[in-house]
């Protein structure tokens, strides 16, 4: 199986670096800026014969087999995007094509989608390039019930079927809008040139909650987050996020704070000096990580995960006005 996981973790980062580098034989490409952040690692910190995979029983590895290869399928699909440069005839697209596109993604499984037009080039990763300043961002959901397992198999496999869901959509939709006649490139599902959870908050899919998960209306934390590059640059934008309170929400709850196994999570974001804010010790976080399963305990516990998004706004909403009028 250290083998098996071994030859894995070479396929995808070959995957990835061709997915970063072929972009570049394109002639315009959209670079990181230089205050960037370099992408994390994939390799993980502690000695491969200490990560939980080693511990998977015969019928765990049948269990995970077709997940993973799945999602290497669906990967490795989407590399053939990037074999030559699409040119578009025209970057107008109607709003109706916006609206096959997110009836697309639902029928295949997403929960929710929106549109980011000229991202910032702070979150492009430090060296990294991007087709399109333009991207069509997307969340899958994960099963609560396998969640509250976490740390477990069962959850780690459900980990894995999000991250195959995201790479077969982003595939699809490549595939629908270039027949379109529009230009298209996935991301990758794993890894990839940009900061998803920041991607989703941009788009207004949610909020960034102190674990440094996308909080979303639809399934919390439990999600998983793709975007597809393309130079349509017409689909309508959120001018404002809705779900921005939810960091105020998070500076009374602070459960994951609590609740992390290895208190890897910051009692409050950090603010760097390029102005990123910091959630997590990552080196403390990716050592228990990949020991457990990944982990996932911040994602289980957090309220938005099991309690529902409309029920906290609601409580939140009437503390809040409860408090404004003690105030006065
Ligand atoms: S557990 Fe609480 S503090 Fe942590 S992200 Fe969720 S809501 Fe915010
Ligand atoms: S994944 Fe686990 S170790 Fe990492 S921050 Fe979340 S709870 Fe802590």
């Amino acid at each position: 199986m250290a083998e098996l996981q071994e030859k894995k973790e070479r396929n995808l980062d070959h995957l990835i670096e061709f997915m970063e580098t072929k972009p570049r034989n394109f002639g315009e490409l959209v670079h990181s800026a230089a205050d960037s952040k370099p992408r994390r690692s994939f390799a993980p910190l502690i000695a491969k014969n200490e990560t939980s995979l080693k511990n998977f029983t015969f019928s765990q590895k049948l269990k995970i087999a077709p997940r993973m290869a799945r999602l290497m399928k669906g990967m490795w699909n989407g590399k053939r995007y990037y074999s030559k440069r699409v040119e578009s005839k025209q970057t107008e697209a109607p709003l109706e094509v916006f609206e096959e596109i997110k009836q697309l993604v639902q029928r295949l499984g997403a929960i929710d989608v929106k549109f980011v037009k000229d991202l910032p080039l702070k979150q492009v990763f430090k060296g990294k390039s991007i087709p399109h300043q333009n991207a069509i961002v997307f969340t899958v959901e994960m099963d609560n019930d396998k969640i509250q397992t976490a740390p477990s198999f069962e959850c780690f496999a459900e980990v894995a079927k999000g991250y195959g869901d995201l790479a077969v959509i982003s595939n699809e939709v490549c595939k629908f809008i270039r027949k379109k006649g529009y230009s298209a490139y996935p991301s990758t599902a794993m890894g990839g040139q940009m900061d998803y959870v920041a991607m989703g908050e941009l788009a207004g899919l949610g909020a960034i909650g102190y674990h440094g998960l996308l909080i979303t209306p639809d399934a919390g934390a439990r999600v998983r987050i793709s975007t597809i590059y393309t130079d349509i640059d017409t689909f309508p934008v959120e001018t404002e996020n809705q779900h921005l309170w939810v960091r105020d929400f998070c500076s009374y709850c602070r459960k994951c704070v609590r609740s992390c196994p290895v208190q890897a999570i910051n009692n409050e974001p950090q603010v760097n000096d390029n102005g990123d804010i910091t959630c997590i010790d990552y080196k403390t976080c990716i050592k228990y990580f990949s020991a457990n399963y990944g982990c996932a305990n911040c994602i289980k516990v957090c309220p938005f995960s099991t309690a529902g998004y409309d029920k906290i706004q609601k409580g939140y909403l009437k503390k809040k006005s409860a408090n404004e009028r003690t105030d006065n």
